[in-house]
């Protein structure tokens, strides 16, 4: 059942025109080029919650809420009542950044807890039992999959916007980190930018689009790992805060090195949510 649950629920597509129209109207998504943001008619926030090993971020915005994955399997009770203790009833979006455990191993459970409007993928499935569950907890709890386009974005009654970078649907890559979905909050004048697992692949192409990746805040690639982090990327971003999400004591060595010693020497106050647990960057709302 499983499969057949999945298969009927695989992620669609929706040629640009379609998309502008049909998620506009159903989830106030829409395509778009940069432009300013307006000012922040509500305090938002952004919550980097200590999963152990994997991610959760949830954006926070005049009562709307979006979460950014949603930890290992492990984690998904932990993300649920972290969710509720924030006071959120619904959410707008879950964004799945890629199909790896550590990412959406406790999705199934949020989806189940919370309405959601639209679950965001990118266009790489998985075989896998989390996958699966996924899938199934979004067919069952009537979210949307849909997998977003570059420049596509959220927009927040408040004002603030969330825009996807990468990937691009057509493209094709031998490592799944690299299908992660990137995107940035834009609220207040404030930018948070999230590479999900995208490593320097991603970023070179980043970087030679000219994409606008400059940042106060930087959701650090792959947990730190020096497989993400190129030092042009990171300069480039030039954010003053950088936070890392990993476990204590993890079996890959996250962060690694490299990462911490190229944040240190850029000056970019580090923090990681194994050392401090959950981290929670404030943009206030304009006076
Ligand atoms: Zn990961």
């Amino acid at each position: 059942m499983a499969k057949k649950a999945s298969k009927k629920n695989k992620p669609i597509y929706l040629l640009a025109a379609a998309t502008i129209v049909i998620l506009g109207e159903l989830f106030n998504i829409f395509f778009g080029f940069g432009g300013m943001t307006a000012p922040l008619k509500a305090e938002t926030s952004v919550h980097f919650i200590d999963v152990g090993q994997g991610d959760a971020e949830l954006i926070l915005s005049g009562g709307e809420a979006v979460l950014i994955d949603a930890g290992p399997t492990a984690a998904g009770d932990t993300v649920v009542a972290y969710l509720k203790q924030q006071g959120v009833t619904k959410l707008r979006a879950a964004i799945a950044t890629h199909p790896h455990e550590d990412h959406i191993g406790g999705m199934d459970k949020v989806l189940k807890a919370f309405p959601t409007e639209v679950l965001l993928l990118p266009d790489k499935t998985a075989t896998t039992r989390c996958y699966e569950r996924m899938l199934d907890a979004a067919e069952t709890t009537g979210a949307k999959v849909v997998v977003p386009k570059v420049d596509e974005r959220i927009f927040f009654d408040s004002g603030a916007q969330l825009t996807f970078l990468s990937p691009s649907p057509e493209a094709v890559y031998s490592n799944t980190n690299n299908y992660s979905i990137v995107s940035l909050l834009s609220a207040g004048g404030k930018n948070v930018l999230f590479m999900g697992d995208a490593e320097t692949e991603i970023e070179e192409a980043l970087l030679r689009q000219g994409t606008d990746i400059r940042c106060d805040v930087l959701k650090v690639g792959h947990h730190g790992s020096s497989t993400s982090s190129s030092p042009d990327f990171v300069e480039r971003a030039a954010p003053s805060i950088a936070v890392i999400s990993c476990a204590k004591d993890n079996d890959y060595g996250h962060p690694h090195r490299e990462t911490i010693e190229l944040l240190n020497r850029l000056g970019i106050e580090t923090h990681i949510t194994a050392d401090e647990g959950t981290y929670v960057y404030e943009i206030p709302a304009a006076s």
